[in-house]
C-alpha cells in the first residue's frame, strides 16, 4: 500500500490535517493506497499557488512555442510510462488493462494534439468605420479549477489538462476520490515536461469538501466539471457566488437506434459494445437501444447470444472483456437498478451480481439486457452508469426520434443504417452533442466533445475544447490624433 500526498507549487507535500481517504482496487476490494482527503485550507494553498503562477510567474512570460514544447514533452513522458500508468488505472478503475492502455495512448495524443494547438490560438483585427484599429485578443482565463470524474482517470485530466495548459492557464485539478493515483503519478513528471511550479496543482479529496471548495474559491476563474448532473447542478449553484465562467460534461441516457436495413451482426456488436464498453461506465453509453420492431425479436436474442460470451475478470488478466464496477457504491447503485428493471420491464440476461472463482470479493455485476422497456421506465429515463441495457422496439422513424429526444439528457445518440437519406434526417433531428453514424463510442481529440439539454454546456477536445480556457479582450488603437472635438 502507499500513502500519497498533495502537488501544490512542484512538490509533493502533504495535506494541513492527517485525514486521509482509502483508494481500493474494486477487483479484490483490498485498500492500495491513502490520499489526503484535503481540506479548504490544502485548498486556499492550492490555489494561492495556481494565483501566483498565473499572475507573476514565468508562466505569464511563457510564448506560445513554450507551452506546445511542455504538451509534447508530456506525451513523450506520457508514451514513455504508459505501462505504469495503464496498470494504475486498472488497479483503481477496475477497467480491462486492454482499454487502459488505450486511454494511456488517448492521453498521450491529447497533450500531443494541445502542443500542437498552442502555436494557432490567435485573435482577429476587425474593420471599423474609423481612423482606428480594432483587436480581439485571446487570453488565457487564469487560474481553471478542474474536477474529473473516475471513469477514465488520467484521460479525463488530460481533457482539462492539456488546453488549460495550451491556452496559458494555471490551474487545480481534483481527481475522483476513488482514482487519484494515475494524476499523481504523473504529476511526479511536470517538472522535467517544463511545467514551472505553480501551474499544475494536484488536490485530493472529497467532491463535497475540496470540491465544493475549489468550485467556491474567489481565486478561481473557471470551473470544468466532468461528472454527474446532480453534481453538475450543485457545481453551477456554487460557481454562481462568483460568477465564474463555467464548463459542464454530464451524464447521458443515449440513445442508440437500429433500423431493420442497418448491417445485423455488425449492428448487435455496436448496441453492445454501445452499452458494455468500460462496464457501461460512461457518460455516453448507449444505454438505450431503440430496435425497430421488425427486427425486434431476432436482434434482442443475437444480442443475449452474443453478450453471454463477455469475459468478465480482474483488469488485469488481458482476457478480461468486463471488470468490476468502481466502488462499493456504484455496485450497491447497479444492483438497485438491476432490481428495479425486473420490476419494470422483461429480463433477457444478467440482472444480479456475477461471482464465480476468477471474480473473488470483486465488486462485479451480470451484463444485463432488459428489453420490451417502455421510454417513461426508470431505467430508461435514469442514468445508471453500468452495464444495464434497455431494449425498445418502434414501429417508425418519428416514432425512434419521438422516443430518443424524450429524455432530460442530450449528450450522444448514435444511428444504424445503409439509408444515407435516413441516417441524415435521423441526424439532424436527435437533440444530442454528439451522433454517431453506424457506430458508437469513437471519440478523436480533434473533434468536439459535449452535451445538450441537462448533459451539460461547453465543448472538450479539438479546437473548441481550448476556447473554455480563453478570454477575449478587445482592443482600440487610436490612428487619428485630431482631438475627440465634443465639447
Ligand atoms: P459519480 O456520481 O459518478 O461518482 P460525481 O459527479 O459524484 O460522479 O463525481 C465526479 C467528480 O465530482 C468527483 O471528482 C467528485 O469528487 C466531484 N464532486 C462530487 N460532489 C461535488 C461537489 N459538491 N462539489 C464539487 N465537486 C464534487
Amino acid at each position: 500500500m502507499t500513502t500519497e500526498q498533495l502537488y501544490i507549487n512542484g512538490k509533493f507535500v502533504p495535506a494541513r490535517t492527517s485525514a486521509t481517504l482509502d483508494v481500493i482496487d474494486p477487483a479484490t476490494t483490498e485498500v492500495i493506497a491513502q490520499v489526503p482527503n484535503a481540506s479548504d485550507a490544502d485548498v486556499e494553498v492550492a490555489v494561492g499557488a495556481a494565483r501566483a503562477a498565473f499572475d507573476q510567474g514565468p508562466w505569464k512570460d511563457a510564448t506560445a512555442q513554450d507551452r506546445g514544447r511542455v504538451l509534447f514533452k508530456l506525451a513523450e513522458i506520457v508514451r514513455g510510462r504508459a505501462d505504469e500508468l495503464a496498470a494504475l488505472e486498472t488497479q483503481s478503475n477496475g477497467k480491462p488493462i486492454v482499454e487502459a492502455e488505450f486511454d494511456i495512448a488517448d492521453v498521450a495524443t491529447c497533450f500531443e494534439y494541445y502542443g500542437g494547438l498552442a502555436t494557432k490560438i490567435h485573435g482577429d483585427v476587425i474593420p471599423v468605420p474609423d481612423n482606428a484599429m480594432s483587436l480581439a485578443l485571446r487570453e488565457p482565463v487564469g487560474v481553471a479549477g478542474q474536477i474529473v470524474p473516475w471513469n477514465y482517470p488520467l484521460l479525463m485530466a488530460a481533457w482539462k489538462l492539456a488546453p488549460a495548459i495550451c491556452a496559458g492557464c494555471t490551474m487545480v485539478l481534483k481527481p475522483a476520490e476513488q482514482t487519484p493515483l494515475s494524476v499523481l503519478a504523473l504529476a511526479s513528471s511536470f517538472a522535467d515536461a517544463g511545467l514551472p511550479p505553480g501551474v499544475v496543482n494536484i488536490v485530493t479529496g472529497l467532491g463535497e469538501g475540496a470540491g465544493a471548495a475549489i468550485v467556491e474559491h474567489s481565486g478561481v476563474d473557471k470551473i470544468a466539471f466532468t461528472g454527474s448532473a446532480d453534481v453538475g447542478k450543485v457545481i453551477m449553484r456554487g460557481a454562481a457566488g462568483t460568477l465564474k465562467k463555467i464548463s459542464l460534461e454530464l451524464g447521458g441516457k443515449s440513445p442508440n437506434i437500429f433500423f431493420a436495413d442497418a448491417d445485423f451482426t455488425t449492428a448487435v456488436e455496436g448496441a453492445l459494445f454501445g452499452v458494455f464498453f468500460n462496464q457501461g461506465e460512461v457518460c455516453s453509453a448507449g444505454s438505450r437501444i431503440l430496435v425497430e420492431r421488425s427486427i425486434y425479436k431476432s436482434f434482442l436474442d443475437a444480442m443475449v447470444e452474443k453478450a453471454r460470451t463477455i469475459t468478465l475478470g480482474p483488469g488485469a488478466d488481458r482476457q478480461t472483456k468486463m471488470g468490476p464496477l468502481v466502488s462499493r457504491e456504484q455496485f450497491d447503485r447497479v444492483r438497485r437498478y438491476q432490481e428495479l428493471g425486473k420490476l419494470e420491464a422483461k429480463l433477457a440476461l444478467g440482472g444480479g451480481p456475477a461471482s464465480g472463482p476468477r471474480l473473488g470479493r470483486g465488486y462485479f455485476v451480470e451484463p444485463t439486457i432488459f428489453y420490451d422497456v417502455g421510454n417513461s421506465m426508470r431505467i430508461a429515463r435514469e442514468e445508471i452508469f453500468g452495464p444495464v441495457a434497455s431494449v425498445i422496439p418502434f414501429d417508425s422513424e418519428r416514432e425512434a426520434l419521438d422516443i430518443a429526444n424524450d429524455t432530460y439528457y442530450g449528450l450522444a445518440a448514435a444511428v444504424w443504417t445503409r439509408d444515407i437519406f435516413r441516417a441524415m434526417r435521423v441526424v439532424k433531428r436527435l437533440r444530442a452533442g454528439i451522433v454517431w453514424v453506424n457506430h458508437m463510442h469513437a471519440t478523436y481529440v480533434e473533434a468536439p466533445w459535449g452535451g445538450y439539454k441537462q448533459s451539460g454546456f461547453g465543448r472538450e477536445l479539438g479546437k473548441w475544447g481550448v476556447e473554455e480556457y480563453l478570454n477575449v479582450k478587445q482592443v482600440y488603437i487610436n490612428l487619428s490624433e485630431e482631438p475627440i472635438g465634443w465639447y
